[in-house]
């Protein structure tokens, strides 16, 4: 491709911006231009700001950028927000309003009727609501981190009916921001509350498993429920899930159907689509979010430990990378899609 698309980052100090700064290096249709956080941040050098948390070092030319506000007055035409949810709202519309492309990982328009809640090779065919949107440019958005990893694993699974999901969640430090939890608080210990994180897992999937009626989404009539905790862990969400369908189908029906499954990101080739987005693990012991997390880029979902449940029918562990499939990555993803069909 020999014009690169430009693009901008909003909140490009935190976790998530620092991955989008990770990821974006070299990629073949965009190019990072512009990095943008608080008032705080405004004017200073990004490397001097920056306290860089990635496990690769700063590329020098995202380094050497001088950190804007985060008004709508960029060149990039196209915005990745990894914006705080208690600012990223507002910002976000006015960015939206004045023609840019904005593509979202705070919860803030999640549930907005004319706003995508997008895992590409779940609802692709949601970017159709961009059409009612009342934005000279547009928002989508990326769902919660752990939504997205149980989604993808339920989404190969629909054809037999799933009635009820039961979800226990082990969520990575990462998922706090930075600098997050306190290590006092986390070190030797498993706290059992995530603010808000219960409400939005058993409630974004039935956005995004919904079905378009009219240019508006009907929800999924499942029933959801979920416990979050918060671990000693870096990256990684791990979560265990029941699942009860109206037709139950065999064991291995569910296994060949998550080693089957591809979409059209796949089918487009994007490249951040993972090759295998639901890859199942026969081992025991697997997965685990040391061992799993980073495959496929850190853009597949790792499932394994498939059995019989007494309550449920089945129950199995899924884990995804909450920063890469689960932010910054899921959102490049998002980007991708919507290049390839024109709407960026
Ligand atoms: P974070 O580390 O706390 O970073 C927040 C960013 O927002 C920083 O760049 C900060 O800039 C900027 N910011 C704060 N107040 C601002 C203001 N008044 N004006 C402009 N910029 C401001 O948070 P994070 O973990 O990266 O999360 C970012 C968003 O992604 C959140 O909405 C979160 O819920 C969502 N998310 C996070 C994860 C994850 O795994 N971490 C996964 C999915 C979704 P300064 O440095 O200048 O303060």
């Amino acid at each position: 491709m020999k014009n690169k698309i430009k693009v901008g980052i909003l909140g490009a100090t935190g976790s998530v911006g620092q991955k989008f700064i990770e990821l974006l290096e070299n990629h073949p249709y965009f190019e990072l231009n512009e990095v943008c956080a608080s008032e705080q941040s405004a004017g200073k050098k990004y490397s001097e700001k920056v306290k860089w948390i990635q496990s690769t070092p700063l590329n020098k030319i995202a380094g050497s950028l001088t950190i804007k506000k985060c008004t709508p007055d960029l060149e990039s035409q196209v915005v990745f927000s990894a914006l705080d949810s208690s600012i990223a709202g507002e910002i976000e519309s006015e960015f939206a309003t004045k023609g840019y492309h904005v593509i979202s990982n705070s919860k803030n328009h999640r549930w907005d009727e004319d706003v995508p809640l997008l895992i590409p090779e779940v609802n692709y065919e949601h970017l159709e609501l961009l059409k009612s949107q009342k934005y000279e440019g547009s928002i989508v958005t990326n769902p919660n981190c752990s939504t997205i990893g149980l989604v993808l694993s339920l989404k190969p699974l629909e054809k037999f009916e799933i009635e009820s999901v039961n979800v226990v969640t082990m969520q990575a430090i990462s998922g706090a921001g930075f600098p997050g939890v306190p290590s006092m608080s986390i070190l030797d210990n498993v706290i059992p509350f995530i603010s808000g994180e219960e409400e939005k897992l058993e409630t974004e999937p039935l956005k995004i498993l919904g079905k378009i009626d009219n240019g508006m989404v009907v929800n999924s009539k499942m029933n959801i429920s979920a416990q979050c905790n918060r671990v000693h862990v870096l990256d990684g969400h791990l979560e265990v899930v029941q699942v009860k369908f109206k037709n139950k189908p065999s064991k291995h029906e569910l296994i060949e159907s998550w080693k089957s499954f591809r979409s059209l990101p796949q089918q487009l080739n994007l490249p951040f689509a993972p090759e295998i987005p639901t890859r199942y693990f026969e081992e025991d012991d697997l997965p685990q979010p040391k061992l799993q997390r980073s495959i496929d880029k850190g853009m597949a979902v790792s499932i394994g430990r498939l059995r019989d449940c007494s309550l449920f029918d089945y129950k199995f562990v899924i884990i995804s990378h909450n920063t890469i499939r689960g932010a910054a990555g899921g959102s490049i993803l998002c980007a991708e899609l919507m290049h390839e069909k024109g709407l960026i």
